[in-house]
């Protein structure tokens, strides 16, 4: 079970994203828990504001600290009463460690996590600096709010609770789950346009299956992001066919 709260000032982006298929599933079963805040709850001027003007002038507005402390002070002391003590708290942000699946894994082992989207030109640095223990973008490219990063960061850690696949199995060959793209799919029907699934996958050799499985996916690799090899799991013979 994780209990993920999500600080935003837009609540509704999130309805649609946690509301279907798997997701929408592990909520039912308890798998997951999503409380998700308007930080404007935090303010207490009658305008609710929550950003303002940056200091030293420059384009566009600042999300105040005070709103976002309030908001991560409140969830922590709720936590506390349950003998909760220092959740995550992940600042989404282009300028913090790029999200990879190890990054996810690393996520799902807490049981509470907080994660603050900021908007306009960003947060206060105070956020960062003193609220946030993480901050995590989710590649090299900026978008207008923290919602969209949230929701990428909070699925692939939320699939990796055990019990949210169907089956544990679908984590073991995964693309970067052992630092290797997956194998090629195929399904049914056999032929389409002239199109024929290899061979080896309607043999039932399962043993072959798997050898030209593991072949597949080394290659994928190699041709399609070669710098993931240097972090996985190779044979001395995979090695070597690497190099020739
Ligand atoms: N002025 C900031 C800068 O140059 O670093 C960009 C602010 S961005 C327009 C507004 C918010 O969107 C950020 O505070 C962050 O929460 C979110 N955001 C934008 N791009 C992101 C990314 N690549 N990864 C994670 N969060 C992002």
């Amino acid at each position: 079970m994780i209990h993920i709260y999500i600080l935003t000032l837009f609540p509704q982006i999130f309805e649609g994203p946690f509301s279907v298929g798997l997701f929408q599933k592990a909520v039912e079963r308890g798998l997951v828990k999503l409380d998700i805040r308007n930080i404007r709850d935090y303010t207490h001027d009658k305008h609710h504001t929550t950003d303002d003007y940056p200091y030293g002038g420059g384009a566009g507005m600042v999300m105040k600290p005070e709103p976002l402390f309030e908001a991560v002070e409140a969830i922590k002391s709720e936590l506390t009463e349950q003998g909760i003590k220092d959740p995550l708290v992940v600042l989404l942000s282009p300028q913090g460690r790029l999200f990879t699946q190890d990054i996810a894994r690393e996520l799902s082992t807490n049981s509470h996590l907080i994660f603050i989207c900021g908007q306009y030109e960003g947060v206060d640095e105070r956020v960062c600096e003193h609220l946030a223990t993480d901050e995590i973008s989710i590649g090299d490219y900026v978008l207008t709010g923290g919602e969209l990063p949230a929701m990428v960061v909070v699925n692939a850690v939320v699939r990796l609770v055990p019990g949210f696949l169907g089956s544990p199995d679908s984590l073991l060959y995964e693309s970067h789950t052992a630092g290797l793209l997956e194998y090629p799919q195929y399904t049914r029907p056999p032929v389409y346009r002239e199109q024929s699934v290899p061979e080896v996958l309607l043999s039932g050799n399962h043993a072959q299956i798997a050898a030209w499985r593991r072949e597949q996916s080394v290659l994928r690799t190699m041709k399609r992001r070669p710098e993931l090899l240097a972090k996985a799991n190779l044979s001395q013979k995979e090695k070597e066919y690497i190099k020739r």
